[in-house]
C-alpha cells in the first residue's frame, strides 16, 4: 500500500453568522502573521542584520498562545488556525533562507532609493517575509483535523472547530474512499466566494498496470497538444475569447489614473476575468488529464522547460499561462492512481526534426514549417503529429514496466 496525499477543493456557502467568523478567522490569522513579522524585524535590528541568512534559531519567536494573551477577540479564532500561521512563517522564514543568494535589496526597492531617496528597510530585502494586507493578499485560514474536529456531515456540510452549526458546501466530487480529512484551508476570493479544501490522506494498492496503451503527447502553443494518434486537444475557442476580453480591459487599466476609484474599479473587474479564466482552464485541464488516464496505460511527454522555451523564442505570457504545467502534474497523479506511468523524455531528443517513419533528420525544419517533408523516405506529415510519434517511439523504451 501506498500513502497519498490530495488536495480536494469545494465552493462554501456560509450563511450569515458563519461568514462573520470565517472573516474574523482571516482577520485574525493575518493579525498573527504580522505580529510575527514584526517580531523578526524588531530581532534583526537587535542583531543589526543587513544580509545572509536568517538564524531563526537564534529569533525567540513566542508561541500564538503566548501572542494572543494581549488580543481579546483572538480567543473566539480556533487556536489551531494560529498554530498554521505560525508554521507558515517558519516556512517563510526558509524559504527566504534557502533562495537567498548573496543578492540583497529588491530591484524595484533600489530604484526607489535612488529615484526617490527611499530609506531601504527589512521588507525591501529580496524575498524576506512581510506584512500581509487585507487587499493584497488571500484571506485564508488552515486548522486540521483533531480526532473528528473537522468532519462532513451528511455529505453537504462541513464541521469546523468553534463553529456549533456545519457550514454548507457544494460537494461536486467524491474524496477518495477511506480517507482521512488532516486538514482544511478556507478561503475567500476576490469575488468574495468562499472556498474550502481538505487536505485527504489516503492509501492506494500499489499495483502496476500493463502499458498495452500508449500515447504520445508533443506540445503545441496553439492546440495544446497534439497526439500521436494525429488528435489536437482544441483549447476551447470560448477561453480564448475571454481572453482578449481580459486584454482589453487590461488595456483599459492602463490609461486610467493609478490607484484612482476608477483604476481600482477596473482592477476588481480584471481579476474577477483572472480567476474565471484560470477556473475555466484548471476545468478544462482536469477534464482532459482525466480522459486520456483513463483511456491509456503509459503517457509520453517531452521534458521541456517551458520557461526557458518561452523566454528564448519570445513566446512570451502565452505559453507560461496557458497551463502546460499545471496539465503534466495532473497527469502524472492520475496516472499514478491507476498505477500508470508518465514518462519524460529528454528535452535535446529532436522530436521535430526526426522523421518518425524512417528515422533520418531533417536539419533545415524551421520553426514556421507546419509540414514535416523527409526528404529521404517522402513522408509527408503533420508537423506536430510527426513529434508525437517520435516522442511516443523515444518514451516507449524507457516504460519502468
Ligand atoms: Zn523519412
Amino acid at each position: 500500500m501506498i500513502k497519498k496525499n490530495k488536495g480536494y477543493k469545494f465552493r462554501l456557502k456560509p450563511n450569515r453568522e458563519q461568514s462573520l467568523y470565517l472573516e474574523k478567522a482571516f482577520g485574525c490569522s493575518r493579525k498573527m502573521y504580522n505580529l510575527y513579522v514584526d517580531i523578526l524585524y524588531k530581532e534583526l535590528e537587535e542583531q543589526n542584520y543587513i544580509s545572509g541568512k536568517i538564524d531563526y534559531k537564534s529569533i525567540k519567536l513566542p508561541t500564538p498562545a503566548v501572542i494572543k494573551r494581549d488580543y481579546d477577540y483572538m480567543k473566539e479564532i480556533d487556536s489551531l488556525a494560529f498554530a498554521n500561521v505560525q508554521l507558515d512563517f517558519m516556512e517563510a522564514i526558509k524559504k527566504y533562507n534557502s533562495e537567498y543568494d548573496g543578492k540583497t535589496y529588491c530591484k524595484k526597492a533600489r530604484k526607489q532609493k535612488e529615484t526617490l531617496g527611499k530609506e531601504l528597510t527589512f521588507k525591501d530585502l529580496k524575498g524576506m517575509p512581510t506584512f500581509k494586507s487585507k487587499r493584497k493578499n488571500q484571506n485564508s485560514f488552515t486548522t486540521n483535523n483533531q480526532k473528528g474536529t473537522v468532519s462532513i456531515v451528511n455529505e453537504k456540510y462541513v464541521k469546523i472547530p468553534k463553529l456549533k452549526q456545519s457550514i454548507r458546501f457544494v460537494n461536486h466530487r467524491q474524496l477518495p474512499e477511506n480517507s482521512i480529512i488532516k486538514s482544511v484551508t478556507i478561503s475567500k476570493d476576490c469575488r468574495n466566494h468562499y472556498y474550502i479544501s481538505f487536505t485527504v490522506e489516503y492509501y492506494i494498492e500499489e499495483k502496476q498496470k500493463a502499458s498495452n496503451i500508449i500515447l504520445g503527447l508533443d506540445y503545441s502553443q496553439h492546440d495544446f497538444f497534439v497526439d500521436s494518434e494525429g488528435r489536437r486537444a482544441n483549447y476551447p475557442k470560448y477561453y480564448r475569447k475571454l481572453e482578449n476580453k481580459l486584454k482589453k480591459e487590461q488595456q483599459k487599466l492602463s490609461r486610467k489614473v493609478l490607484k484612482s476609484n476608477n483604476w481600482i474599479k477596473e482592477k476588481m473587474k480584471i481579476s474577477k476575468i483572472q480567476n474565471k479564466i484560470s477556473e475555466q482552464r484548471k476545468d478544462w485541464l482536469h477534464k482532459k488529464s482525466y480522459n486520456l488516464a483513463k483511456n491509456y496505460d503509459a503517457i509520453i511527454i517531452e521534458d521541456i522547460n517551458l520557461r526557458a522555451l518561452g523566454q528564448c523564442l519570445k513566446l512570451g505570457k502565452s505559453l507560461a499561462d496557458n497551463g502546460f504545467g499545471m496539465f503534466r502534474n495532473f497527469l502524472k497523479y492520475k496516472l499514478e492512481d491507476r498505477g500508470k506511468q508518465l514518462i519524460k523524455v529528454d528535452k535535446w531528443f529532436p522530436s521535430s526534426k526526426t522523421c518518425s517513419r524512417c528515422g533520418s533528420i531533417n536539419e533545415n525544419l524551421q520553426l514556421s514549417d507546419r509540414i514535416y517533408k523527409c526528404e529521404n523516405c517522402g513522408c509527408i506529415i503533420d508537423r506536430d503529429y510527426n513529434a508525437a510519434l517520435n516522442i511516443k517511439e523515444a518514451g516507449s523504451s524507457l516504460l519502468a514496466w
